[in-house]
């Protein structure tokens, strides 16, 4: 596992459940309480490869709909060019 942040060098990464989003093409999966390891300094997050390859199986499940999620949630959407006067 890390001992140093590669982002900024810090020493000290903290074990924490964060919620994690996975996207494939336009495919977008929240997974809730994912472990990982976080930078103390920058705030980075660090998961095992494990952890990714379990997120990455079951959000293939989902999109082949050989799983169902817990749940769904709505998703606010803007475009840039709306809000954003060049
Ligand atoms: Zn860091």
């Amino acid at each position: 596992m890390f001992e140093v942040c590669a982002f900024c060098g810090h020493k000290h990464l903290t074990p924490k459940n964060v919620s994690y989003r996975h996207q494939q093409g336009e495919e977008l999966l929240i997974i809730d309480d994912a472990p990982c390891l976080q930078c103390n300094f920058c705030g980075e997050q660090y998961f095992d490869a494990a952890v990714l390859k379990a997120i990455e199986a079951e959000h293939a499940a989902i999109i082949s709909q050989q799983k169902t999620p817990t749940g769904f949630k709505p998703v606010a959407m803007e475009s840039f060019t709306a809000i954003y006067r060049y």
